[in-house]
């Protein structure tokens, strides 16, 4: 038995009439991979969005490492150590693939931009470095001075990746990472996040259509449908679930 590190507990939300998120309990375990599955319209991006200040539950508990995440900051729960990769990109365009990566180094170290004189100048060689790293655990070293807009969809979705691995998150969130990529660049992805995984002490937690990319990553599954998990257990047991598939055939 593992620790958990992220804890939902009668997690409930409602958007006006519709109710969004229906008495979600979710546990997550240290350095795992998590998926949260479930058809178009579940609720799995609202969930996440409860995971990182976007959103404040009608009711519940989102608790993170022994920390209740609920009413925080976004910037303070990244502080905490939970980072996330959005479904749309969100990186800037206009600089380069190193500097994209610099700028979240720096705002982890300081809380926020606050940098002048010499000592920002011996840091930056520090952050250079530790940018350069990360885009060599996506594969995009080789791509550092081109700018960000510049770059495949794949690659603009790795860079957001290295974005997140330079803040050393405890957890990293992300939501629906395949989303629009070919298959080929799908599995790149998947094969990427199962090096991120070997390599670092890391837990991820994974919002997914894809059933494909879901079965090669997770450890564990939770399958939302209709705003309430309908099941959670291994891959193996989730493929042939009758609750599962009609979820997924309904949906
Ligand atoms: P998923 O990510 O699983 O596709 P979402 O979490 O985006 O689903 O949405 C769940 C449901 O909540 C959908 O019916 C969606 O239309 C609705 N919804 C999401 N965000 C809002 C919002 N801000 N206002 C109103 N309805 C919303
Ligand atoms: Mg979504």
């Amino acid at each position: 038995m593992g620790t958990p590190i992220l804890q939902v507990q009668n997690v409930n939300k409602r958007f006006g009439g519709l109710k969004a998120l229906d008495d979600v309990n979710l546990t997550v375990m240290e350095n795992t991979v998590h998926a949260i599955i479930g058809p178009n319209g579940a609720g799995k991006s609202t969930l996440l969005n409860t995971f990182v200040g976007r959103l404040i539950p009608d009711t519940g508990t989102v608790t993170f490492d022994g920390q209740s995440l609920i009413g925080r900051k976004p910037h303070e729960i990244n502080q905490l150590g939970v980072s996330r990769v959005f479904q749309t990109p969100e990186i800037f365009e206009d600089l380069t693939v190193a500097e994209n990566v610099m700028i979240p180094a720096f705002a982890k170290r300081d809380g926020a931009f606050r940098l002048h004189g010499w000592e920002s100048m011996s840091r930056e060689a520090e952050i250079r470095d530790r940018a350069l790293a990360c885009l060599e655990d996506v594969n995009m070293a080789d791509r550092r001075a081109m700018l960000a807009k510049n770059l495949s969809r794949g690659d603009k979705r790795r860079l957001e990746m290295a974005m997140c691995l330079v803040q050393e998150p405890k957890l990293l969130l992300l939501d629906e990472p395949t989303a629009g990529m070919s298959r080929a660049d799908t599995n790149n992805t998947i094969d990427l996040l199962k090096q991120i995984v070997a390599a670092k002490s890391i837990t991820l937690a994974v919002i997914e259509h894809d059933m494909h990319v879901v079965f090669s990553l997770a450890d564990r599954i939770s399958v939302l449908a209709q705003g309430h998990v309908i099941v959670e257990d291994a891959p193996q047991h989730i493929k042939g679930n009758p609750k599962v598939q009609e979820a997924y055939l309904g949906g």
